[in-house]
């Protein structure tokens, strides 16, 4: 076994602190990268306190990883020491089900392993995620990231990135599109980004007016204030696409008011707490209300091409991991420009 440093809960309700642990010995398929950056997600947080489920602890979060490969399997293929490496949400799937083999191994069937909180495909070895030092992952889930890119800017992209990419790219939202992206947190900035980047006109939908100089620097063409009813009652009838990157419990009625005929709202926010949806909100101009998870591992792979060869990363606050619950409270009260990331060297 590989000995490794981590920031673990012991509990739903202790904070996290320094714990050691040790992971799987290289396999013939597996890699193992030093972890130099990783993102802090708004799924940290609601996992590390149970919001959404009974969690599996000691719980090392952490599922936006980057950092340099130290050693490879006899079998391994696609990475050589010395290369740069990062992995997202998962870390395994069954591979044989019609999702996997389509490459949609997020929606696999019976159930891919996710990076922490989660269990290997043997459904008793827990995974640990990457608020570490190292980690240990099959080749086929490890995704190359380009020399020429800012590291600690892209490990982000592994899950704010790809959870708006891949459903921007779902529904073909384009030019000819006006797309609003609703909650400007580490998620939403990736989608405006993305959204901008693919020709859809772009609304910022927050409830934090002073983030408006941010959303447009970010590209945004409009910038909404939700608690604002008049601001609100002018943006009805107008998106064809809402983005909900939304953390926290909302009302769903009152958005999907927001879209024109044949609108999509798009869930990727996932709150604690299920949501009240009124069958008229949906009816009145034939809306859909859909959700996206993640992206499987070859688009996943397409994003991180796609935002090197744009020169698209995520705007960054680095923080010494010791520093976490502090993020962790910020991020509560929106108060997040627009992801943290741990520096992994202070671990
Ligand atoms: P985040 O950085 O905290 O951003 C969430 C934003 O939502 C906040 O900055 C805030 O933006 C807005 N917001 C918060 N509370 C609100 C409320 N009560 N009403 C309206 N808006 C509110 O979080 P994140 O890391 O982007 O994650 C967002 C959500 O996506 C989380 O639930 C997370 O678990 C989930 N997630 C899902 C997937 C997936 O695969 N689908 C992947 C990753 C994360 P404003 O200040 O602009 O209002
Ligand atoms: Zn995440």
């Amino acid at each position: 076994m590989i000995p490794v440093k981590g920031y673990a809960a012991q509990t739903p309700t202790t904070d996290l602190a320094p714990w050691d642990f040790e992971r799987r010995d290289v396999g013939p398929h597996d890699v193992q990268f030093d972890i130099l950056f990783c993102g802090v997600c708004h799924s940290d947080l609601h996992q590390i306190k149970n919001d959404w489920f009974p969690g599996i602890f000691p719980m090392v979060p952490g599922h936006e990883i980057v950092g340099r490969v130290v050693k490879v399997g006899d079998h391994v293929k696609k990475f050589k020491v010395g290369q740069l490496a990062g992995t997202g949400c998962m870390v395994e799937s069954c591979r044989v089900c019609e999702n996997c083999k389509e490459g949609l191994e997020q929606y696999c069937i019976p159930g891919s392993s996710q990076t922490y909180n989660g269990l290997e495909q043997d459904k008793k070895t827990p995974t640990y995620g990457g608020y570490s030092n190292s980690i240990v992952v099959n080749e086929d889930f490890v995704l190359h990231i380009s020399e020429d890119v800012d590291l600690a800017a892209t490990a982000p992209l592994l899950c704010a990135g790809i959870t708006t990419y891949s459903p921007l790219r779902h529904w073909k939202v384009g030019k000819g599109h006006k797309l609003a992206v609703l909650g400007l947190g580490g998620l939403g900035h990736m989608g405006v980004k993305f959204g901008v980047a693919f020709g859809a006109e772009v609304t910022v939908l927050s409830t934090s007016p002073n983030k408006e100089a941010d959303a447009k620097a970010l590209g945004a063409h409009h910038f909404v204030v939700t608690t604002d009813p008049a601001q609100l009652e002018a943006a009805k009838n107008t998106f064809d696409f809402i983005l909900d990157t939304v953390s926290a419990p909302h009302d769903f009625n009152m958005y999907l008011g927001l879209l024109r005929i044949n609108g999509v709202h798009i869930c990727v926010g996932v709150p604690p707490e299920p949501a009240s949806i009124e069958a008229f909100s949906l009816m009145g101009g034939r809306r859909s209300l859909a959700g996206s998870g993640i992206g499987g591992i070859a688009e996943t792979q397409e994003m991180l091409d796609f935002c090197a060869e744009h020169k698209i990363v995520s705007d960054i606050e680095m923080i010494d991991i010791k520093d976490i619950h502090a993020a962790y409270d910020r991020m509560v009260k929106g108060d997040v420009r627009y992801r943290f990331v741990i520096d992994m060297a202070t671990l």
